[in-house]
């Protein structure tokens, strides 16, 4: 598998291949590659930002850590049922989706003047 790391600005492309049990990384600059390489081959992840509706508020939300990229839609799907109420930033709209460990949090808030 081919893929380019994202971890820094460098971008290096990332060889991904499975030898017997053990997971091979070549292309990296540094050993965060290697991480990288190796999760994105078993497990790629991703941290979620979306926006969400508030009382009178657009409300710029992300999880606290990367989910399964499979989860994605899920998680998107669950923004929608977020309660409409008055949000602070910071707060927490849901915790620990789906036994990820990622809870998602409002980032910044802006005042939704079309109400
Ligand atoms: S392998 Fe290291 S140097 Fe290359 S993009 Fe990833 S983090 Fe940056």
């Amino acid at each position: 598998m081919k893929t380019t790391c994202i971890v820094c600005p460098v971008g290096c492309q990332l060889d991904v291949k499975k030898i017997g049990d053990e997971i091979k990384v070549s292309g990296n600059g540094c050993m965060r590659g290697v991480a990288y390489g190796k999760s994105e081959f078993e497990c790629p992840k991703r941290i979620v930002t979306a926006i969400i509706k508030g009382d009178n508020q657009i409300c710029s939300i992300k999880t606290t850590i990367p989910v399964e990229k499979a989860k994605i839609t899920e998680v998107l799907s669950l923004l929608k049922l977020a309660p409409v109420k008055k949000y602070e930033i910071g707060e927490i709209v849901y915790k620990n989706i789906f036994e990820s460990g990622a809870d998602i949090v409002i980032t910044s808030i802006q005042n939704d003047s079309v109400n």
